[in-house]
């Protein structure tokens, strides 16, 4: 027998409990304080609520741990000792303060143990959203720091259970750049509680914040696997206090219930069910969904009712085993619904119960449009900024670039060689520029023409390009007309000396399509720390420009170092 307390007073659930007891003293019975009492698929008014399943064939039996804060291993390990001693095991519930304690060490060891038997369960606590109250109890006792585990065993005893959502992601993604635990403390690397702030207005200081958290939970997908994780609080630097961990460098969304495709899964769902011919549904639905439909809420949940006796209550948290992966998994803002049946399934399926969705009409359908208007709108502007991004990078290109040449430009290289300069004066050491033109290359030009002059200059800017790939942060600009800058930060003045020549050399032996041999005159320049560190660059380029002019006197086709 399950009984559900909606009231803080936990009294007169426990006189239920007493009564049982007394009139049928061979009763398995498990009480938890309830957010929502689910009798035959309704929410019934605040109150206590008795469920009993009956069986022909099979046996349920309850354990119940105690001191379970800060011993959550100790009990994992118990648990499954236990569990691997029950014959014909199909499924474990859980009923516990989940919220209250380290769910998720117990977890750890659940996964490990019995990977073929069905885990389900829900989270205990009071209807006050606000104001977190849990308890179990029994005929005497009640308990703030226990769980019960109800073992359900049998040959011929069948479970099925499935969880659905309904939640849809809102807008674009937000990176967790910085998380401790269930603390999700920088969204986008800012605090992570601006996400609600700026997004959906509200105010932290405001006592019903928690409202909203819970009802716009985040969004992480896992393979196609939504995962939702509310908010319990946000704390005064602005982490929000998660159910359960979000790791860093995840995307999360903020999420929203979609009525009509809520209405889908469930539809879904009710079509599996009537296929596995169920003879009681226990249900575990979030408090989330309690607060999202409002008036609603029933739409939900009663055509279960339909299929055979449904019962439940309204959650602080689902657990679910992934029957994929044997983990066993806590979940927010799920319905969870577990159907059992003793023997073969129906071998006909009589009709399958639909959700009444005309009630979707007003202001539940009002919601799934504006969604979708939210999620189409935002859909069209990242596609757009997306093509921007595409011409952004090309304009960065050519606003970087040469055209000639595809070397950098005049305005870039000059950009490179003061960042380049900034370095040397923090770091100390000496880098090195080098200044070249080409060796009567008006004489090119008249004789053998324009475009085979052009030809000339894209091939030396090939050579430039290939003497300073190797260097780290090298780089290679066309000054303007057959000028060319050359860039090599952190480079002893020996070396470039060497670079220059070798490059000399190769032009000097490159056989240049219409034109023949054509040469280069270079100016080498090294720039000490603390000529880098002068207000003024100016004569840095003063001088390896009389280094380039330099070695044009002295007969071209040459370096000559400043
Ligand atoms: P020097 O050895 O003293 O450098 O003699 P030079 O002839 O190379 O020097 P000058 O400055 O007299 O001539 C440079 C020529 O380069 C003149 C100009 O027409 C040519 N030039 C500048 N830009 C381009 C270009 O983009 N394409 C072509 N084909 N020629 C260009
Ligand atoms: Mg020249
Ligand atoms: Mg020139």
């Amino acid at each position: 027998m399950h009984i559900f307390c909606g009231l803080k007073d936990v009294s007169p659930a426990i006189d239920v409990a007493r009564t049982v007891r007394s009139q049928m003293p061979d009763a398995q019975v498990v009480g938890t304080m309830s957010a929502g009492e689910i009798c035959e698929g309704r929410l019934t008014p605040k109150g206590v609520l008795v469920s009993a399943i009956m069986t022909e064939s099979s046996s349920i039996h309850v354990l119940r741990y105690d001191e379970v804060k800060d011993n959550e291993t100790n009990i994992g390990d118990a648990l499954c000792s236990e569990l691997l001693q029950i014959a014909d095991l199909k499924a474990v519930e859980l009923l516990f303060p989940g919220t209250a304690v380290n769910s998720f060490a117990l977890y750890e060891h659940l996964s490990q143990c019995r990977p073929d038997v069905q885990v389900f369960g829900g989270y205990s606590g009071g209807h006050e959203l606000n104001s977190p109250q849990y308890f179990l109890f029994d005929t005497q006792d009640v308990m703030r720091n226990s769980m019960y585990v109800v073992t359900y065993a049998g040959a011929d005893l069948h479970v099925n259970m499935d969880k659905l959502v309904g939640w849809d992601p809102l807008g674009l993604p937000l990176t967790v750049t910085k998380a401790e635990g269930n603390r999700l403390i920088e969204l986008n690397e800012r605090p992570a509680s601006e996400a609600y702030e700026s997004f959906l207005q509200i105010d932290r200081t405001q006592i019903d914040n928690a409202l909203a958290g819970y009802e716009f939970p985040l969004m992480t997908t896992h393979e196609g696997d939504k995962n939702l994780r509310s908010t319990i609080h946000i704390d005064e630097d602005g982490a929000l206090v998660l159910h359960g961990h979000v790791p860093e460098e995840t995307q999360v969304y903020l999420s929203y219930g979609n009525p009509s495709l809520i209405v889908e899964l469930v539809n879904k769902r009710l079509e599996a069910l009537s296929s596995f011919g169920p003879q009681v549904i226990l249900m575990f639905s979030c408090i989330v969904r309690k607060q999202f439909w409002g008036d609603l809420v029933d739409m939900e949940m009663s055509p279960f009712a339909e299929l055979a006796s449904t019962a439940g209550f309204h959650t602080w948290g689902e657990v679910m085993r992934d029957m994929r992966s044997g983990g066993v998994v806590e979940h927010n803002v799920t319905l969870l619904s577990v159907a059992m049946r003793e023997g073969d399934a129906p071998t006909s399926t009589g009709n399958v119960p639909h959700v009444d969705n005309t009630l979707l009409r007003g202001q539940a359908s009002l919601l799934s449009r504006l969604a979708s208007l939210v999620n189409t709108t935002m859909r069209e502007l990242q596609e757009a900024h997306n093509d921007l991004m595409v011409l952004n990078q090309r304009l960065t290109v050519m606003a970087e670039r040469d055209v000639l040449t595809g070397l950098y430009n005049r305005g870039k290289i000059e950009q490179l060689i003061h960042d380049a300069l900034d370095k040397t004066a923090q770091l100390g050491n000496t880098s090195v520029l080098i200044m070249t033109d080409i060796d009567h290359f008006k004489h090119v030009n008249d004789t053998f023409g324009h475009s085979v002059g052009d030809s000339v200059l894209r091939d030396v800017a090939f050579l430039l390009k290939a003497a300073v790939a190797n260097y780290m942060d090298g780089a290679a600009g066309r000054w303007g007309g057959e000028e060319f800058f050359l860039l090599l930060p952190h480079t002893e003045p020996q070396d470039a000396v060497q670079v220059a020549e070798t490059l000399r050399k190769k032009v000097e032996q490159h056989d240049f399509i219409g034109a023949g041999h054509v040469t280069i005159s270079l100016g080498v320049l090294p720039v000490s720390a603390a000529e880098a560190n002068a207000d003024n660059r100016t004569s840095l380029f003063t001088s390896v420009d009389d280094a380039l002019y330099r070695a044009k006197n002295e007969g071209r086709n040459r370096v000559v170092v400043a």
